[in-house]
Order: C-alpha cells, then structure tokens, then sequence
C-alpha cells in the first residue's frame, strides 16, 4: 500500500532560518523543560493492525489532501530547528507506507542544524526500503517487535509476518544501521513471558531491546488495565535471569527520550543493556520531557497524553507568516501540561496513536 500525498513548492524564505543552540531554545514550558526533540507522523495509515494501537477494522482512511505534504513537512520541521530541536523521529502510522519517504528523508536529512533524523518502523518494508534509507541520510532505526513467535506476533499486530520483520533487520544491518533498538509493548497473556528470550535475540544481534507499557491511548477496548504490565513486574521477570545494574536515562552518554536503561552486571550477557519506557508507572516520566509531536494532519502536540493541539497545516495552508506560526508554536509549547493524566479515563487521547505519532 502507497500513499500520494500533495506536494507543493518549498516556500525558500521559511527554510533560510537561523539555527538556534538547544540550550537557547524559546520552545520553554512553563516548568522548564525544553523542546528539543520533534516525532513527526508520516502518514496515519499502517499495513498491520497492532491490537493495542488500532482497531481490528482500522480507523478509517484521511484523505489524502488532508495529510502534510513533503514541501509542507520540510518547512515546518525546518522552523523547528530553528527554534533549537535537535533530533526528529519519523513514525506515524507506518513511516514506510507513505509515498515519497525516501526523497522526504532525504530533504530533511540535509537540513543545517538537525543532529539526528531516526526512524520508528514495524520494519515490514525494510528489506526493501533499509539501503535507500541508509543512502538519504537517516540516523538510525527503531523497530517494533513484540514476540519471537510467528503465531503470536501475527495475532498481535494481526497479521503481521515474523520472517518478514525479521529480514528487515538483516536487511538494516547489511544496510550499515547500527544501534538499532527493538521496541516491545508487553502485554499480559500476549507476550509478558518473553522478555529474556527478546533479551537474547537483540543481544546476540546487536540490538538494544526496550520494553514499553502499554498506553490507553485512542482508548482502544484492547487497552484495558488487564492487559497493562507495570516496569517493576517486568524488571522482575527479567531479573529472575539476570543482574542488573541501573544505567539512567543516557545512552552512549547523552540523555536520550523517554527510556531508563539497565545493564546486565554480571554472567554471560555481562555488560549488555535494555531499556524500559514506563509511562504508566514512573510518576517522573513527564518530568524531563524534551518531545513534542507534529500529526500526520500538521497538529502540533506538546504531550502524547492529550488531545490538546494547533493545526499548524491550517495555519500554513492560511498564509501565516512565519511569526505566527511561531506564535502558535510557543503558545502551544508554554501550555504543556506538567504530566499526562492517562490514568484518568476522561485524560487520555480520543485521536489514535497512528495519526500523532507514537
Ligand atoms: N508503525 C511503526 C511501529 O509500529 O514501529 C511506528 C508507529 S507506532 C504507533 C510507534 C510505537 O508506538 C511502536 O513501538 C508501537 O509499539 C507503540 N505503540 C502503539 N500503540 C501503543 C500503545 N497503546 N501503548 C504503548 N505503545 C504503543
Ligand atoms: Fe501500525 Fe505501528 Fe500501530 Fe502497529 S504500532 S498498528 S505497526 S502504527
């Protein structure tokens, strides 16, 4: 399945701003945390249905216009540089299954300013997509596996193909990506048994395996609170195997997103390392948040956890010069609420994942 998107001419003037340190960045909420670190939704759609991220029918398809076109999508992300965002994620939906993504990264991979432009992916088109990918600029990888069973990893993303994803990665690594992490979202009586065997796998391959609680996000009938598996009862299972020695929230030495990494003290696997993303569970998840999110409709989000946005496109499409964009940027940015309230029925986010951007 491909995607058309509109495309426009680039506006020349937006893309000639100056580029700001992040340390100087205006994009400061009112609890002093800064936005550094934009995840841009390609497009809403998908080629699997991950029980926790969509319903088994899909939620219906935007049409096409309504989408950011790539002209559109490299003004903006270029502004949000120069307004101190240093790293971009692309995700949607599925990254892949948009029309044009290759040319897009490569357009944006060669903005002044940007350090990192990464990639979240079900890594079902890798095998085809991993070079070209590699050749336009792209940072790094991550890919969602869930299960190492072909029958529970179908049931999961319903219909996803085990073999498939995992000739993407092959296909990454003979690409030259390195580092890539493997996401799981653990859930109860799904795959909350197999965490030292994705431990293993990513290990032996030289991948960095990160477990994520599940979130009630679109509030998906599958995302109920029996299927929600804490991090403490995930560490718990896999300290039943190893010793663990806490690392922080640094990767490589730089503070690095939303997860806590541990590394295995001791034994035959001394030394490696995974990472836990505890949303649900870690009161000072929200604390250092530097992300924001751009929708794949051209919403600018400050919290995952909340419906609350400005339609950028709206804006952009309205003839709004770049100030006012910035306006709506910075007032978005200062009313970002302090923590989400996703444990609150009525404070999670209506609108699915795909369309903001997980
Ligand atoms: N399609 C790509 C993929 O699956 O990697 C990118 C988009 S997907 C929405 C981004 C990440 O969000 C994936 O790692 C996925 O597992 C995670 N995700 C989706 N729904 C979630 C939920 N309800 N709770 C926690 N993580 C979720
Ligand atoms: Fe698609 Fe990713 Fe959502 Fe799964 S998690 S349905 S692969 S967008």
């Amino acid at each position: 399945m491909k995607i058309d998107v509109p495309s426009t001419e680039p506006d020349r003037r937006r893309q000639s701003l100056p580029v700001l340190p992040h340390d100087a960045s205006p994009l400061r909420d009112r609890h002093a945390r800064r936005v550094t670190y934009l995840r841009v939704s390609l497009t809403d759609r998908c080629n699997y249905r991950c029980a926790y991220c969509m319903p088994a029918e899909g939620w219906g398809i935007s049409p096409k216009a309504d989408l950011l076109s790539e002209s559109e999508l490299v003004e903006l992300v270029t502004i949000f540089i120069g307004q101190g965002v240093r790293r971009v994620r692309l995700t949607g939906g599925e990254p892949l299954v948009r029309r044009g993504v290759v040319t897009l990264v490569e357009r944006l991979a060669s903005l002044r300013g940007l350090d990192e432009l990464v990639m979240t992916t079900n890594g079902h088109l890798l095998p085809e997509f991993a070079l070209p990918l590699k050749a336009s600029g792209l940072s790094g990888l991550n890919v969602s596996l869930d299960s190492l069973s072909a029958e529970r990893f179908r049931r999961l993303t319903r219909g996803g193909d085990l073999d498939v994803v995992l000739s993407g990665l092959r296909a990454a690594d003979a690409a030259g990506f390195r580092g890539t992490k493997l996401n799981a979202v653990v859930v109860r009586g799904e795959n909350d048994d197999e965490l030292p065997e994705l431990c293993e796998f990513a290990w032996r391959e030289g991948y960095l395996p990160r477990f994520i609680e599940l979130m009630p996000i679109g509030r998906l009938d599958f995302a109920t609170q029996a299927h929600v598996v804490g991090t403490n009862e995930m560490l718990a299972r896999v300290r039943e195997r190893y010793h663990l020695l806490p690392d922080g929230d640094v990767c490589g030495g730089t503070p690095r997103g939303p997860a806590r990494y541990w590394t295995v003290g001791e034994g035959k696997w001394a030394g490696r390392r995974l990472g836990f993303i505890s949303p649900m569970s870690d009161d000072g998840f929200c604390a250092s948040c530097n992300r924001a999110r751009l929708t794949s409709h051209g919403g600018f989000r400050p919290c995952l956890g909340s419906d609350d946005e400005v339609s950028l496109r709206d804006a952009l499409r309205g003839g709004a010069t770049r100030e006012a964009l910035l306006d709506l940027v910075r007032g978005a940015v200062a009313g970002k609420r302090a923590a989400h309230n996703m444990h609150d029925d009525a404070g999670t986010p209506r609108d699915a994942m795909t369309g903001i951007g997980g």
